[in-house]
């Protein structure tokens, strides 16, 4: 069977989990605040904070960029429907817009005509781990006065071309960026999350409002002296990250200088071998930008069924996802007024589908799965 994805783990991260069961210290403590300013150094941020998933964390920095009950949010409907989610936890709305049918991901041209005065955050995605056209996004949040929210859950070790630099995803080029290290991307936490920012503000309402609103850390009270009596003067929730997790964290994060590397050489090995076949559409990085290939999705010819080029690859033991889905097309969204059509975000949910890609992975096995897809497009 070739998965559609492989977690990277092994002794390194089985011994830092040994590590914090023997410390005596099991949640958010002195690991988190490791893996906090490590992952920081990593993307470039003056403040990283730890939650217990990307959800979480998109909650946390849509409420402290203002977004309120009645508010409005400008985002694409084409992601994981956490995106969409995490706004109406918010009290607000969704206002999805269409996506460039070719980097997946929001279309920039789309938001001046979505924006209301009701509008206070644009939530765009990095979406399968290729950055969005952040030039132009934040642009537009600047002259509105409108804060930028990156969902970034797929996007550690993914580059944008900034003034000429290329720049890792999550300095953050926006006000803030949101990662996910559930199996399923690129670092491994079993679930986690974490939030940075350019603003130290908020960094201190996100480690406030993660912790129960309580005004004193728990691991201040414990290290003190003195006796603290800790109080809480706003509602907070529980997003802990636990140390467990943190420690399995900072061995993952070691590890991207080799799993991103490796994940690109596939992704541009299957580029090379699908292209101007069958009328396969590979992805493409646009000049802005340096994907992980988190998802390696590939648009198929016209003629082709997508159920049955899935079934016909898993009958051969190959696992396949049909394109991101649209939250708009889901039940839990059926009261949502579409402001305007999403012809882009349907059609790459319908006629796409990712490939296995992980740093494992042989070019045997890369060469199997080529071979099946195109044969199942022949044949469908
Ligand atoms: C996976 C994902 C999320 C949710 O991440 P969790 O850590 O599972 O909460 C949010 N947005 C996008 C784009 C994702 O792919």
């Amino acid at each position: 069977m070739i998965p559609i994805i492989k977690p990277v783990m092994d002794d390194r991260e089985a011994d830092a989990v040994r590590r914090v069961i023997h410390s005596g210290w099991t949640t958010q403590g002195p690991e988190v605040a490791a893996f906090e300013k490590e992952f920081a150094a990593y993307v470039g941020a003056p403040h990283a904070a730890a939650v217990s998933n990307c959800t979480t964390a998109l909650h946390l920095a849509l409420l402290v960029a203002g977004v309120k009950p009645g508010d409005e949010v400008v985002t694409v409907s084409h992601s994981y429907i956490a995106t969409a989610n995490a706004v109406r936890y918010c009290g607000a709305t969704p206002v999805f817009v269409d996506i460039d049918p070719v980097t997946f991901n929001m279309e920039a041209g789309q938001i001046e005509a979505a924006l209301s005065e009701r509008t206070s955050a644009i939530l765009c995605v990095h979406q399968m781990g290729m950055p969005c056209d952040l030039a132009a996004i934040t642009a537009i949040g600047r002259a509105h006065g409108i804060p930028v929210v990156e969902d970034a859950a797929c996007a550690i070790g993914s580059e944008v071309l900034w003034d000429g630099n290329w720049e890792r995803i999550g300095r953050p080029h926006g006000d803030v960026a949101c990662f996910s290290f559930h199996p399923r991307k690129i670092m491994n936490t079993g679930d986690g999350g974490m939030i940075v920012t350019r603003h130290a503000e908020w960094d201190a309402q996100f480690r406030l409002l993660r912790q129960h609103g309580m005004s004193v850390p728990d691991t201040v009270r414990h290290g003190s002296p003195q006796v603290i009596f800790e109080s809480h003067a706003v509602m907070g929730f529980n997003y802990r990250m636990t140390d467990i997790q943190a420690a399995v964290g900072r061995e993952q994060l070691k590890r991207l200088n080799d799993i991103v590397p490796v994940r690109r050489a596939l992704a541009a090995r299957y580029s090379e071998k699908l292209a101007g076949d069958n009328g396969l559409a590979p992805p493409v990085e646009p000049i802005y930008a340096r994907s992980n290939f988190q998802g390696y999705c590939v648009r198929l010819p016209v003629h082709c069924d997508q159920r049955m080029v899935m079934q016909a690859m898993l009958d051969q033991g190959i696992a396949t996802r049909r394109g991101i889905m649209n939250a708009h097309r889901e039940a839990v969204y059926s009261d949502q007024q579409l402001h305007r059509p999403l012809p882009n975000s349907e059609a790459a949910q319908d006629s796409c589908i990712v490939l296995p890609l992980y740093p494992q992975m042989t070019h045997d096995e890369q060469d199997q799965v080529i071979s099946a897809l195109k044969v199942a497009c022949g044949a469908s």
